[in-house]
């Protein structure tokens, strides 16, 4: 599946929602979303369609796979790995989804987008208990130390992006040595931990029926 390539601020009006893919940008009165909350993207701003019951589920899954940034095939895995746990389907998948470890570098505050963060690890800034890991879809475990390389604390981009994470907020399962820019898994996340509205039984929902 190609790779999208327009404007990011434009996912998020489709969805009618901030799925914060701009870094800063995301959290000023710059923000697209804050703008125009009611009209769908396009030339003519058309305000928004009634959806089909297929469609409101094709939707809430587009939404979460735009936020974190996979494509379909990606996120199709997630759902398939989460629908062979004991545990809930849709809460599984949030999870794993969450236990990215570019998703982690986000949360923690080393990148101030999660595409940010898909480039830091690719690029060897992020270390995994001490080594070099730099596949993002690597998944953490409780007791996991995700941290900034050495020389990568120099890096600029990061070192904003720490300064500007509260006003992101911070997830209590994870802790912060915002010093050292070190942070520790202090418990695998779970479906609370998300605090963006995800109706996720509605994405389990769209894939029993396709
Ligand atoms: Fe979405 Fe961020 Fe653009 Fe706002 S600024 S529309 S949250 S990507």
């Amino acid at each position: 599946m190609a790779r999208y390539i327009g404007s990011v601020c434009r996912l998020c009006r489709r969805e009618n929602m901030k799925l914060f893919l701009k870094g800063e940008r995301c959290y000023t009165e710059k923000c697209a979303v804050e703008k125009r909350p009611e009209r769908a993207p396009g030339e003519h701003g058309q305000l928004r369609p009634r959806f089909s019951e297929f469609g409101i589920r094709l939707r809430e899954k587009q939404k979460v796979k735009r936020m974190y940034g996979l494509n379909e095939k990606q996120f199709r895995r997630y759902v398939e790995k989460a629908s062979k746990s004991k545990d809930e389907t849709g809460k599984m998948l949030i999870s794993l989804l969450e236990r990215r470890l570019d998703n982690v570098g986000y949360r923690l505050g080393f990148s101030s987008s999660r595409k940010e963060a898909r480039h830091f690890v690719r690029f060897g800034h992020i270390l995994v208990n001490g080594k070099r890991v730099n596949i993002p879809s690597f998944q953490i475990k409780e007791g996991d130390v995700v941290e900034v390389a050495q020389k990568s604390k120099k890096v600029d981009r990061i070192n904003q992006s720490v300064e500007s994470l509260e006003r992101r907020g911070f997830p209590d399962w994870l802790e912060l040595d915002k010093e050292n820019y070190k942070g520790l898994v202090k418990k695998l996340p779970e479906r609370e931990d998300v605090t963006i509205p995800i109706e996720e039984q509605l994405i389990v929902e769209f894939y029993s029926r396709v």
